[in-house]
């Protein structure tokens, strides 16, 4: 209680005397600045831009958080440097049960948890349209290509019920803000950048696209032309290091290879046929290899020239998420040398993009935070030849229980309208009817905890108060419960279970998944590096949702909602005054 008030304070200071000089700091950071003496050993001038110049942040797709101790062994670049010089949360762990790819950006880019921010999975099904709902759905909203790409329907951040980060460093930051995010996925790159990015660029199908809700950069265009992804066709995805350098077997249990490839290296990018024309399935590989990586590596690079980021009045924002980790991680599992190779190659990414940093925006200009969207589970195969209670989840047979628990009851089939993620929404005015016969319910409830693979299972009253009890399991649970998305019963899968969607007796056509309330699952690394951060190791219990609250401590700003608090621990005791790059 008593470290918790001391944290409020030091972060109350932080923020005020941010505040105090963001407004008064002139369109450019004065030149004098440069002949300064050294800004760490000196007083702070209360009208200084004592502000980060640039926000970089980074999220790895699917990145466990034990890829670092496993890992960094291998590691020579921008991923050592970032472990070496950041102040590296261990314990870092997503407080909630729904771990998946939007809910985990939303939290890193708002501060605020899914019960709060309403996002509660990468989609959900609607009630009212009963129709399913990507996270980032947007019906008024339409997408554009870049390059000619043709894409499809509309998304935009419309259904987050808070600003981002990125949102509130616009608004409140004085000076002229720029925001741009990238990433393969829509909901990635959308949640990082909030409302108005200046560009929110992701990938679909075969070309890269943004919507009307966002800025289209004349830069992006020019290099969607210059480097289309196809040029990319050829190329193969062979082992870094030597083969006596990869952990577990070459082949990895329960894996399953993306389409035209097998479960050993070298991985051509030659599509299906293994023509000579870029096909679906080329762009499958694509996204499922390091080449994708280099190419958003390349892209935030290509950025930072253009527009001068960092070089502006106020802080500018740049968003990068890496989803080829994932891709990579659900077809061969965290046990596989290919997601071992992705993270040799994420490393050199990194660093070249640090050195990029570096030179344009100055060292020390920038603040640097990269956590992850969530974790994942080693493949029931792998889990079992361990002993472990493991396997797959079946959720057309969690359905069909129920619709047989049901009829005895006299409900017409179908009763349950859908089943997505952990979330079973009953057809319009069943669960209400079900709520006024017990017995009836007890009987669903039976019927679901007696599929293999199922833990428990909870009423949506269970949830809508958080924290609801002292059960871990529920809490999470609750974290990740808003009422008018989630579903009317809500299932917890046994640790190591898989939930799929193919029907008891046939095979998953993928390795592996997350969204579990499990360790494995929420816990991710955070790193923050640079502008004000204090670096060493820290090993208490924080979460992602903590990211956005040290931030705008740093930018000296006020979000209007968080879950997470300021990682003071973290922070520098005198932030240094913020410097003109020396490069230009
Ligand atoms: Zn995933």
């Amino acid at each position: 209680m008593m470290r918790r008030a001391g944290l409020v304070l030091a972060a109350m200071a932080l923020g005020f005397s941010s505040t105090a000089s963001a407004q008064m700091a002139p369109k450019a950071a004065p030149i004098a600045a440069e002949k300064m003496a050294k800004p760490s050993t000196m007083a702070r001038p209360a009208a200084s831009a004592a502000r980060p110049k640039l926000v970089v942040m980074i999220v790895v797709d699917q990145m466990r958080a034990d890829y670092i101790e496993k890992f960094r062994g291998q590691w020579t670049s921008g991923l050592k440097r970032l472990v070496e010089q950041s102040a590296w949360f261990r314990e870092a762990a997503y407080p909630y049960a729904a771990t998946e790819t939007c809910v985990g950006h939303a939290t890193i880019s708002t501060g605020a948890l899914p019960a709060i921010s309403g996002m509660v999975a990468n989609a959900w099904w609607d009630r009212e349209s009963q129709k399913m709902t990507n996270c980032t759905a947007d019906p008024k909203a339409k997408n554009s290509g870049y390059a000619g790409a043709a894409p499809k329907g509309g998304d935009s951040v419309w259904q987050l019920r808070v600003p981002a980060f990125a949102d509130e460093l616009r608004f409140q930051g004085g000076a002229a803000t720029r925001v741009v995010t990238f990433s393969l996925k829509a909901r990635a790159s959308i949640m990082l950048g909030g409302h108005k990015a200046d560009a929110a660029t992701w990938f679909e199908g075969d070309g890269w696209v943004t919507s009307n809700v966002y800025g289209t950069l004349p830069f992006i265009e020019a290099y969607a032309k210059a480097h289309p992804v196809k040029a990319d066709y050829g190329k193969t995805w062979a082992l870094s290091l030597p083969r006596s350098a990869y952990l577990y077997e070459e082949k990895a249990l329960g894996a399953s290879a993306p389409s035209g490839w097998d479960l050993t290296f070298p991985h051509p990018l030659r599509g299906k046929s293994g023509g000579s024309e870029a096909d679906e399935s080329f762009y499958g590989q694509w996204a499922t290899s390091p080449f994708a990586d280099s190419y958003l590596t390349q892209l935030a690079e290509t950025a930072i020239d253009q527009l001068g980021l960092g070089k502006g009045g106020g802080t500018d924002y740049l968003g990068v998420s890496y989803s080829s980790t994932d891709y990579v991680g659900h077809a061969f599992g965290p046990q596989s040398w290919e997601v071992q190779d992705m993270y040799v190659r994420l490393d050199k990414d990194l660093g070249e993009l640090l050195k990029h940093l570096d030179e344009k925006v100055g060292a020390g200009n920038y603040v640097l935070a990269l956590s992850a969207d969530h974790g994942v589970v080693p493949t029931p195969e792998s889990m079992a030849q361990t002993g472990v209670d493991a396997g797959d989840l079946h959720i057309p047979d969690v359905q069909q229980k129920i619709e047989d628990a049901l009829k005895s009851f006299g409900y017409t089939s179908p009763a349950v309208a859908r089943i997505a993620s952990a979330d079973v929404y009953f057809a319009p005015g069943i669960y209400d009817k079900l709520k006024m016969e017990p017995t009836a319910l007890s009987a669903v409830l039976a019927a679901i905890r007696g599929v293999p693979g199922v833990a428990d299972v909870y009423r949506a009253e269970q949830l809508t108060d958080r924290p609801a009890t002292n059960s871990p399991i529920r809490n999470a649970e609750a974290n990740s419960f808003f009422p008018a998305r989630s579903g009317d019963l809500v299932i917890v899968p046994k640790p190591y279970w898989l939930g799929v969607s193919s029907p008891a007796g046939k095979a998953r056509d993928y390795g592996t998944g997350h969204g579990t309330p499990y360790y494995y699952d929420q816990r991710v690394p955070i790193l923050l590096m640079g502008w004000g951060i204090q670096k060493g190791e820290y090993f208490g219990a924080v979460t992602p949702a903590d990211i956005a609250p040290t931030l705008a401590a740093l930018c000296g700003i006020t979000l209007s909602t968080h879950d997470g608090r300021v990682l003071s621990e973290a922070l520098e005791k005198n932030p240094p005054v913020a410097k003109p790059a020396t490069a230009h």
